[in-house]
Order: C-alpha cells, then sequence, then structure tokens
C-alpha cells in the first residue's frame, strides 16, 4: 500500500502533469540535507534533483566546503516541477511537504542547509506553511545558523541564498562565498554532534 505522504503528492495537478518525481539523491546517512524549492525542466526530465545549472553551482559550493554527495542529502519542498518553473503554491507545499518530512525523520540531520526562500520560510515556520509568509526572507537570514527543533530533531539550520538566484546577479556570489565559510566552520567545528 502506498504511503499517505506519497498519495497527497501525487493528488495534485503538478504531480500529474510533471515527467518524474524527483524524490532526492545522495547519502541517506548524510549528518547534512541540502533543500531546495522544486525540480526544474532538467531534473522534471531526469528524476534527480539540481543536475542543471543551479546544480553546478550546489556542486562547486560542496567542493568548497569539501563535501561530496556521498557526505550530503539533497532534496526539495515539491516533488514535483510547477509548470514554466513558476513559485510554488501554499496548497502544493502544504501537500508535498509531507513526504519531505518523513525523509527527514529517516535521515535525522545534525544540518539542514535552506537553499532560498521557500525552503528557509518552511523551517522557520516550523513547518506551519500558513505562517511562511510571515517569516523573514533570505536576504535577511542568510548565513546566520539558527537551532531549530523539527518533529522531535534538534536540527541546525543554515539558510543559504538558492544557487540559482547566483547565477543571476554576480552580487549575491561574494555573499554566497562568505556563507560558505560559515557552513565550512559549522562542519569544521564538529557542531554537528
Ligand atoms: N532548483 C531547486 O530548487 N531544486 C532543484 O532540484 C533544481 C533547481
Amino acid at each position: 500500500m502506498e504511503p499517505e505522504y506519497i498519495k497527497l503528492a501525487k493528488e495534485t495537478e503538478i504531480c500529474k502533469k510533471c515527467k518524474n518525481i524527483v524524490i532526492g539523491k545522495g547519502n541517506l546517512n548524510a549528518e547534512i540535507m541540502f533543500i531546495g524549492e522544486a525540480p526544474g525542466r532538467n531534473e522534471d526530465e531526469q528524476g534527480l534533483p539540481f543536475v542543471g545549472a543551479a546544480g553546478k553551482n550546489l556542486d562547486n559550493l560542496l567542493g568548497k566546503v569539501g563535501l561530496s554527495l556521498n557526505d550530503v542529502y539533497i532534496a526539495n519542498i515539491l516533488k514535483c516541477r510547477p509548470p514554466e518553473n513558476r513559485n510554488p503554491l501554499p496548497e502544493e507545499i502544504k501537500k508535498h511537504t509531507p513526504w519531505l518530512i518523513e525523509q527527514i525523520k529517516k535521515i535525522k540531520p545534525k544540518a539542514i542547509c535552506s537553499l532560498g526562500n521557500y525552503s528557509t520560510k518552511f523551517f522557520l515556520s516550523d513547518g506551519d506553511v500558513d505562517k511562511m509568509d510571515k517569516m523573514p526572507g533570505i536576504t535577511q537570514v542568510h548565513g546566520k545558523v539558527k537551532m531549530i527543533e523539527f518533529h522531535g530533531l534538534k536540527i541546525k539550520l543554515i539558510p543559504l541564498f538558492h544557487p540559482a538566484a547566483i547565477i543571476y546577479n554576480r552580487n549575491l556570489v561574494n555573499l554566497w562565498e562568505k556563507d560558505m565559510e560559515i557552513v565550512k566552520a559549522e562542519i569544521r567545528q564538529k557542531t554537528l554532534v
């Protein structure tokens, strides 16, 4: 029998229209998860997250902090591509995040790097989608590490700019590199305990 969290995601229009459900990639025993927004065209075609241009930036980030796909697990808020890459709708977030929550409960990461506004606001609002609007945006909170309690797990939240944002805004590259130093320090400190 199909679990409820899968059924919920499959009920959404974006799921009926997508080519592939994009679940995640990486190591299921990882201590760090990177959570993006939603699959784009390439991800939809290949069934894997972050394989397009944003994915190249993410690989670059991982490399710079000495991590590989072996050390992390990468997933998204939405499991299916919204048409024309439009922003996720609250109803879609509500129906797709039970799957993400299931993944987080299995992996039990010590840290989550939330990529961009949607992912960051989801965790800052403790998964309460109706409160996401009231949460501060990524411009305010990027690089600011916060301990959160999420579904009974103590997790270090590290909000980062979305790797796609820096493709279109070169000014963000400096900020992005500074934030990477924070990720690096957090990993080195072994505060991931
Ligand atoms: N952007 C995301 O947020 N996730 C992906 O998987 C690809 C691009």
